[in-house]
């Protein structure tokens, strides 16, 4: 984890941004937490949870910072929630919670082909492509069954 904390620190000395305390605490949380995909406010309820108060303009500001130098990716997705990952995060799709907004994240690449296929068989050279799937995660399957329920029966009938 330091080490890791240390090669960031380098890559935005590079930069000349400065690792204050606040874009460490931050970075630490991306680093250990197991989901790559973070908002300004699951990193503020994560702070507090460690007994650290950071306001959400705050946090906001460093991961503009970090974003910008380049070490964290914004993700938009259609929720148009704000979301933040390390750049160094290999690649993977995302699992995203319609109810919470919580992000999961699977390792498996379904597009290993079309890429494969785009760049044997195209002069074009893909660089990314983005895919997420959208759903209940299990905390909210729970607490929603009825509703889902009724969306399976409504479907169910039509
Ligand atoms: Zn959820
Ligand atoms: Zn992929």
């Amino acid at each position: 984890m330091e080490k890791q904390l240390n090669l960031l620190k380098k890559e935005l000395q590079q930069k000349s941004i400065k690792m204050t305390r606040q874009r460490k605490e931050i970075l630490r949380l991306f680093l250990t937490q197991t989901h790559h995909l973070l908002t300004a406010s699951e990193i503020q309820q994560a702070l507090r949870q460690q007994d650290h108060q950071m306001d959400l303009s705050t946090i906001y500001r460093n991961l503009e910072t970090l974003a910008s130098a380049g070490v964290l990716r914004h993700i938009a997705l259609n929720d148009h929630i704000a979301r933040y990952e390390l750049v160094t995060a290999h690649h993977h799709h995302h699992l995203i919670c319609l109810e919470c907004n919580k992000t999961e994240l699977i390792d498996l690449c379904p597009f290993q082909e079309i890429n494969q296929y785009v760049t044997t068989q195209t002069d074009f050279l893909p660089t990314e492509h983005r895919f997420e799937i959208y759903g209940y995660c299990k905390d909210c399957q729970k607490i929603n069954n009825q509703t889902i329920d009724d969306i399976f029966q409504g479907r169910k009938h039509s």
